[in-house]
């Protein structure tokens, strides 16, 4: 919903990365197996990347989805074919090249969540990570070396101990707390740092508290909301949107 907000629906989808497959992070997949199949001209597999168990996941969505394949195959005449998708399941290295653009893996800690990646994506001025769920680890810091923006997931472990829900004081095990990104930031001379999948959400008017956290780092740091646009073009990353 987010990308065809930004007007690049399903079939525009050239790869689609998937860092780990919690339920947060995979539960829309098959909006977009199936807006990919019945938008497309011809048959066109959705190009998956993601981590080993990746490719059964997939095949349980289609399965879940057996009675709406079966009414649209049903209804449409010109739609003949079923959806597919093209799962590469990697850990470590390159996983796509096209044009300038390089997608690259490694393996990330967010244990026992495993297997887990993040990724880095390079074109020929530019670099992003995309760090998913993960306490700082090696594979992290490999792939945030000098990279222009990190986009890692935190939590707030002052506010998640307040509320003292055993279940949620778990959380704080495997992913990145805010002074933590920070520190992976610093560590890596990263330039741009987003903070995403913000736990718990921020009440309003209490942003400036996570911004605080993250002191450390020197950089400019930016709380992600969805649509946001960061313009690379000019050096250092410009806000938009
Ligand atoms: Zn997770
Ligand atoms: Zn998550």
């Amino acid at each position: 919903m987010r990308a065809a907000a930004v007007a690049s629906g399903a079939a525009a989808l050239q790869g689609l990365f998937l860092t780990h497959l919690h339920s947060d992070h995979i539960t829309d997949l098959n909006d977009v197996f199936t807006m990919r199949w019945v938008t497309s001209f011809a048959p066109s597999p959705l190009s998956v990347f993601g981590p080993p168990g990746t490719a059964s996941t997939l095949e349980a969505v289609e399965a879940m989805l057996a009675p709406d394949i079966g009414y649209r195959l049903g209804h449409h005449d010109d739609l003949t074919w079923r959806p597919s998708a093209e799962v590469a399941e990697n850990t470590q290295g390159v996983v796509f090249e096209r044009a300038a653009v390089r997608v690259t893996a490694a393996a990330t800690d967010h244990s026992p969540v495993r297997p887990t990646v993040g990724y880095r994506i390079d074109d020929a001025d530019h670099s992003v990570v995309i760090a998913g769920d993960t306490v700082p680890c090696a594979g992290l810091d490999e792939l945030c070396r000098d990279a222009d923006v990190l986009v890692q997931t935190v939590v707030r472990r002052d506010l998640i101990e307040m509320i003292g829900l055993p279940r949620l004081t778990d959380v704080l095990d495997y992913h990145s707390s805010v002074p933590q990104a920070a520190e992976t930031a610093v560590r890596n001379g990263v330039g741009t740092l987003v903070l995403t999948h913000l736990v718990p959400p921020p009440a309003a008017g209490t942003e400036q508290d996570w911004l605080d956290q993250t002191e450390r780092f020197h950089g400019e740091v930016v709380l992600a909301h969805d649509l946001l646009t960061l313009d690379l073009g000019a050096g250092s990353a410009a806000l938009s949107g």
